[in-house]
């Protein structure tokens, strides 16, 4: 099984892509207290790392003891990833601090 390692806080979470018949419910899955992250393998790429960003800040609110309800993850995750996706500048190495020599 394929794995990755994400840290949520400092705190490691293990990535693992999952059948469809493990995750029958849901395209993706945090186990907090278990460091775990399960999305669905079957997915399209985009899909699954719009559900990875998702299950991440449901990391962040467990690891900062902030409890958002589903509906507001939901709308921060979507909202976060459409942001990233769509403005290639907000990957650090092409943001420009002003220190560029010409
Ligand atoms: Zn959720």
């Amino acid at each position: 099984m394929p794995s990755n390692t994400i840290r949520i806080c400092g705190v490691a979470y293990r990535v693992v892509f999952v059948t469809d018949e493990e995750l029958p419910d849901d395209a993706g899955q945090i186990q907090s207290r278990h460091c775990l992250i399960r999305i669905r393998r079957s997915a399209p790429n985009d899909r699954r790392a719009e559900v990875l960003l998702h299950e991440i800040v449901h990391g962040i609110c467990y690891e900062c003891h902030l409890p958002l309800d589903e509906q507001t993850v939901a709308t921060l995750a979507a909202g976060l990833y459409g942001v990233l996706r769509d403005n290639p500048v907000m990957r650090f190495e092409n943001m420009r601090t002003g220190e560029e020599t010409p």
